[in-house]
């Protein structure tokens, strides 16, 4: 076998990687729970499923994110949850399996000081919007106008080749999705799924929730006919009004989410 990869040398699983650097204080309990919450919510909604993760900026050190270990979203406790460095090194994952597209969290949090939670999905109805020819992913209702005039699409064959896995396994591939979000709240990755960012965990879990009711929205009118869109005016003002009511959703939410979950 030919790897450049220590842990596959080393016959390890790859997504087993030795922690490094000098991890922060912990994170408040609340803000695990939270972050528990958040992969619950993401399953029930249907944005995740086995796969997917869900990742929140360290609140007291910038320099970190909170991210489970490699595991299915539906399933994750507080117990699961690993610190990271920005480069995507675990500093306590302690021998247990990290997500391979680690890098698409750290990469975001570096180019966008505004971001601190970020969701990478494979969500079904966001696909179509990243490989049909001419497609674009824009708001429909009130309920999205954070996706603005366009969102736009990574091409991984720009970066990488045509012979990808399409995942995001590395730093570099991390940044060129980031340089391709640049501003937007939410990004496509043609073949692979979306990347959504939030100035808060809460608003980053509204925002991949209405990203997929969108695309479903979305494809739903334009059988009907032409679409008639959110303008620039009305994604602003929206974006605005309707954004300040993310508690909303989120408290309903997860109510539902953890109701009978186990959290230790
Ligand atoms: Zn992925």
């Amino acid at each position: 076998m030919c790897s450049d990869d220590p842990a596959a040398q080393q016959g390890l699983p790859v997504s087993v990687v030795a922690d490094g650097g000098k991890a922060p204080s912990p994170a408040a309990d609340s803000v695990l729970a939270d972050l528990v919450a958040a992969n619950r919510i993401l399953y029930r909604h249907r944005v995740v499923d086995a796969f997917g993760h869900v990742s929140v900026r360290h609140p007291g050190s910038p320099g970190h994110f909170l991210l489970a270990r490699n595991m299915a979203p539906g399933l994750v406790t507080p117990a699961d949850i690993v610190t990271h460095e920005l480069d995507g090194t675990p500093c306590d994952a302690d021998g247990r399996g990290v997500y391979l597209e680690r890098f698409i969290h750290g990469e975001i949090y570096a180019r966008r000081p505004d971001v601190q939670s970020v969701i990478h999905s494979h969500a079904p109805a966001v696909v179509p919007f990243g490989i049909a020819a001419g497609a674009v992913l824009k708001p429909v209702w009130h309920m999205s106008a954070f996706l603005g005039l366009s969102t736009p699409v990574f091409e991984i064959r720009d970066h990488a080749g045509d012979a990808t896995d399409l995942l995001i396994r590395d730093r570099g591939l991390g940044v060129a999705l980031a340089d391709c979000l640049d501003d937007h709240s939410v990004v496509l990755m043609r073949g692979h799924g979306a990347t959504v960012a939030g100035a808060s965990l809460k608003e980053a879990v509204y925002r991949a929730v209405f990203t997929q009711a969108n695309a479903e929205l979305q494809l739903q009118a334009q059988q009907l006919g032409e679409v008639n869109f959110l303008t620039p005016g009305e994604c602003v003002t929206a974006t605005s009004s309707v954004g300040s009511q993310v508690d909303r959703a989120w408290n309903l939410w997860k109510d539902e989410a953890m109701a009978g979950a186990v959290t230790s």
